[in-house]
């Protein structure tokens, strides 16, 4: 075996470089998203970089917007790519269908060392060898079909590799450990199609190459394939990349792999549901990456410093929605008063929006009761619909019945109560909560606070369950609270 060369040595040395190579199919699901992360995370940690890189050379499977739907899921996501499709990097061109002189260039090199030729056969022949090994049940190796002579390639047939050697390949992975694979892997695959495109397994590995990719972050899926790749190496005489297997993403039970059944949604979608991209960065890390410790909540800056390929787990990792919610409450509750109104706000169905009493003002002292309880925009918009919300932009509707629903509070005792509130009121400022509770605290001690908390808070909001009723008071400001303690009184009497 000659020696290992690098072809094309990069000109910069960087000590880490990852790339994420998705294929531009339409679909961005969350295993490829923390493929993505992981592989963003170490190059990152490591002072080095990240590229993206559109395999896109099966014209038949590309989905037309893809690749814009790819970085813009990425980038909600905040994950930067030093190079990309928009950002061609010292190596070209980070789409493959723009490198196909590359890859002639490289097919050339292996057609140079006699270690590839062009298939003789029609698609029908190799068709009748594929059947006729089925028959004979033995595996379709076209390697046993391998013409005596190469000829001269045109183009107009498919590249093929003559796999160098036949043998037993064994390889480190960084995160699965020693593997191996035999012969029965091995092929003469194709390397180049009839339509002049590379194939995948050609064409990631000269990029890889040229790019000066380090570490090959990928899924399970391709350790199979991993001994043909390894012969590709071999016959190009260039070194193998570092790689890393992730584990893959499994259903909540944690049984089988996650599927479109099991809740996995494109990526944007559950930007459109309201998820924090910082929640989500956070959240898919920890599939499949385990820190140690109790620490769940990791900002990007922490995930930076602490993502280690060491931490990756080998079994898979379970998505549960349950956590994910759990972690979209925990970064909602540190936006800012004034995200989380507009949060909220995007949240509100028409039916609140619409409300004569409705503004930002009022929304925006009500936000802080629904901040503290919410997991994501959808429990807003149900929690709307169920009339939560309505009495902080209009009047609510009391009756006498529902002053007095609890059964201590009785009319003749909540009248004499709410006029005593209402006459502590006057004065009161309303500025916060506390100053309002401040007002009325002696007094509600006094009667006992149920006695006059209940009927007050009725009152303000109409409601059986609701924030107490120095937080009704104050969002809906004075004048309109005094009013409908009056409301009330005037029911009473
Ligand atoms: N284009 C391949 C895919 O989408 C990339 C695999 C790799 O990372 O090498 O699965």
């Amino acid at each position: 075996m000659e020696e290992k060369t690098n072809i094309n040595l990069t000109s910069h040395q960087i000590s880490v470089v990852t790339r994420f190579a998705p294929s531009p199919t339409g679909f961005m699901h969350i295993g490829g998203v923390r493929t993505a992360l992981f592989a963003y995370l170490y190059a990152k940690k490591m002072g080095g970089e990240f590229i993206l890189r559109i395999e896109d050379t099966d014209k038949a499977r590309e989905v037309e917007g893809s690749i814009e739907h790819i970085m813009k899921s990425l980038r909600w996501l905040g994950i930067e790519w030093d190079y990309g499709p928009d950002n061609p990097g010292p190596h070209g061109s980070c789409k493959q269908s723009d490198r196909l002189d590359i890859y002639k260039k490289y097919a050339q090199k292996l057609i140079d060392k006699g270690l590839a030729y062009p298939d003789p056969y029609t698609p029908e022949e190799v068709q009748a060898f594929r059947e006729q090994a089925q028959a004979e049940k033995r595996p379709f190796l076209f390697r046993d079909h391998r013409p005596k002579t190469f000829e001269q390639w045109d183009g107009s047939k498919p590249l093929r590799l003559k796999v160098p050697e036949i043998k037993r390949y064994h390889w480190h992975d960084e995160v699965r450990g020693a593997l191996e694979a035999g012969e029965e892997m091995l092929d003469d695959i194709i390397i180049i199609k009839a339509d002049g495109f590379p194939t995948y397994n050609f064409a990631h590995i000269v990029d890889d190459q040229e790019m000066g990719v380090t570490h090959v972050m990928r899924g399970e899926e391709f350790i199979s394939s991993t001994p043909k790749f390894l012969s590709l190496y071999d016959a190009l005489g260039i070194p193998y990349p570092k790689f890393v297997t992730m584990p893959p993403i499994m259903a909540a039970d944690g049984k089988k792999k996650l599927g479109k059944r099991d809740g996995a949604k494109d990526i944007l979608e559950y930007k459109t549901d309201g998820y924090l991209p910082a929640a989500m960065m956070n959240f898919l890390a920890l599939i499949g990456w385990n820190p140690g410790g109790e620490q769940e909540v990791f900002s990007k800056n922490e995930l930076l410093e602490k993502f280690s390929l060491e931490k990756i787990q080998r079994s898979g990792g379970a998505f549960n929605e349950e956590k994910l919610n759990w972690m979209n409450k925990e970064y909602l509750q540190k936006l800012s008063a004034e995200a989380f109104t507009t949060y909220a706000a995007e949240a509100l169905p028409e039916a609140i929006t619409s409300l004569s009493g409705y503004s930002t003002e009022i929304l925006t002292k009500l936000s802080p009761t629904i901040q503290e309880r919410v997991h994501v925009k959808s429990e807003i918009t149900e929690a709307a619909e169920r009339g939560e919300y309505a009495w902080a932009f209009a009047t609510p509707e009391v009756t006498t019945e529902m002053i007095t629903w609890k059964k201590d509070a009785r009319a003749e005792d909540a009248l004499p109560r709410l006029q005593k509130a209402h006459q502590l009121l006057m004065d009161a400022d309303f500025s916060t909560p506390d100053t309002i509770k401040a007002a009325l605290w002696d007094y509600a001690q006094e009667v006992g606070k149920g006695e006059l908390l209940w009927p007050l808070r009725v009152s303000l909001t109409g409601l059986e369950r609701s924030p107490d009723p120095f937080t009704c008071a104050y969002i809906v400001g004075k004048d309109e609270a005094m009013q409908r303690i009056k409301n009330a009184i005037n029911k009473l009497q």
